[in-house]
């Protein structure tokens, strides 16, 4: 159906418009087919969210917690990549393996030294705490 309205919309016809018209006012159900094509648009749009940071280190210096910043944020870069949302992941494997060498990101103080180093201003504090929900729970 939407496929259907989508080919007439391009049209100028004034029956088509019509048609159109009553179909935007009263749309169709999603067919399941096209339900999981949304989900999984969603998670391709959901997936790119990434975590802006350059990897340029100046961060770490001042922390007090040695939190590996730079290197967790890759990782969560990369498992926000995953498609489907799984249990365990090489990012998560990753991950229990660097905090077993620095602070854990659920460890942070929020003394905001980092921020205050960071060339890109990003709230890593806040970034952390996603990095944490995401991972800690999994290890
Ligand atoms: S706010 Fe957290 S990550 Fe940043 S320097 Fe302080 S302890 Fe380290
Ligand atoms: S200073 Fe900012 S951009 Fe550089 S590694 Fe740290 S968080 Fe990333």
């Amino acid at each position: 159906m939407w496929k259907n309205w989508l080919t007439a919309s391009s049209s100028s016809a004034p029956e088509q418009v019509e048609e159109n018209t009553r179909i935007l006012a009263d749309p169709p159900p999603l067919t399941p087919e096209e339900l999981a094509l949304l989900r999984r648009a969603a998670d391709i749009v959901n997936g790119s969210v990434a975590i802006p940071c350059t990897g340029c280190s100046y961060c770490i210096n001042k922390c007090p917690k040695n939190i590996a910043i730079p290197k967790y944020f890759a990782l969560y870069n990369a498992d926000m990549q995953e498609l489907e949302s799984k249990s365990w992941t090489a990012q998560t494997m990753l991950y229990s393996h660097f905090s077993e060498q620095y602070g854990k990101a659920g460890e942070c103080i929020g003394c905001g030294q980092c921020e205050k180093m960071c060339p890109q201003h990003l709230p890593i504090r806040q970034w952390l705490k996603r990095v944490s929900e995401r991972f800690e729970g999994r290890v």
